[in-house]
């Protein structure tokens, strides 16, 4: 081989290799099951039939609606709030709370948290638990990557913190923009004992979401599911 073919050789072994390398952390910053340090819990491996609904964003004006539907179905829920929204109207986190559901962590400001600093990440982490706790929510509070994107720096703190990542392994709204009638069918299909569900009900855009809830909750309980908050699906863990 000549010097030049040589050169041009390696130059592309080179890019493939770091091609290859953007890709995979890239892919590992949307993984729903695997996260470099700490715990992450997508669903509980249980025979149990328990299943944990999770509500994300906000809580913005529509709070109120959505807890007038869980309150009619009885059904508890987790909602992983932001801690600005939560700043801006902290009676809403209260009611939520009051009304028995769960309070988990979604940072303060919903940013992608896979390429931050650890100065941004204690501070994300740590604004939000404050509202949080001061809408009531004692106990362990658990976190929830707005995205779902995490790397280096999001893992190592709350792994330092004793703090778990709580993903999900049921997404029937994300994506596809499917009716209520599809997202209550995919929701039944796809929940197995021990899962967790992800939703999101706190945007006007988000109409069919929240008319997906009532068949959602019926329908599961029909199949002997029990409803149950992320805390107390993850005491049934090995
Ligand atoms: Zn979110």
């Amino acid at each position: 081989m000549t010097g030049m073919r040589k050169a041009v050789v390696i130059t592309a072994v080179v890019l493939l290799v770091a091609g290859i390398g953007v890709l995979g952390l890239y892919q590992l910053t949307n993984s729903r099951t695997y996260q470099l340090f700490g715990e992450l819990v997508h669903r509980v491996e249980t025979q149990e039939k328990v299943v944990a609904l999770t509500l994300d964003d906000g809580p913005t004006d529509l709070a109120p609606e959505v807890l007038r539907g869980l309150a009619e179905l009885r059904a508890p829920a987790t909602f992983y709030l932001n801690g600005n929204d939560l700043a801006a109207r902290p009676e809403l986190g209260k009611q939520i709370r009051a009304a028995g559901h769960e309070l988990g962590n979604h940072s303060y400001s919903h940013q992608r948290m896979a390429l931050v600093g650890p100065e941004f990440v204690r501070r994300e982490v740590e604004d939000t638990d404050r509202e949080l706790r001061a809408a009531g929510q004692d106990g362990e509070i658990t976190f929830r990557p707005p995205f779902g994107k995490k790397l280096w720096t999001l893992p190592s703190y709350l792994a330092e913190h004793d703090r778990v990542t709580v993903m999900w392994d049921v997404e029937p709204d994300s994506g596809v923009d499917h009716d209520a009638a599809t997202i209550v069918r995919n929701t039944l299909e796809q929940t197995r004992p021990g899962s967790i569900i992800l939703m999101h009900v706190m945007y006007p855009g988000r109409a069919r979401s929240r008319a997906a809830i009532p068949g959602i909750v019926t329908g599961l309980r029909e199949q002997g599911y029990r409803f149950v908050t992320v805390s107390e699906l993850l005491k049934l863990r090995k």
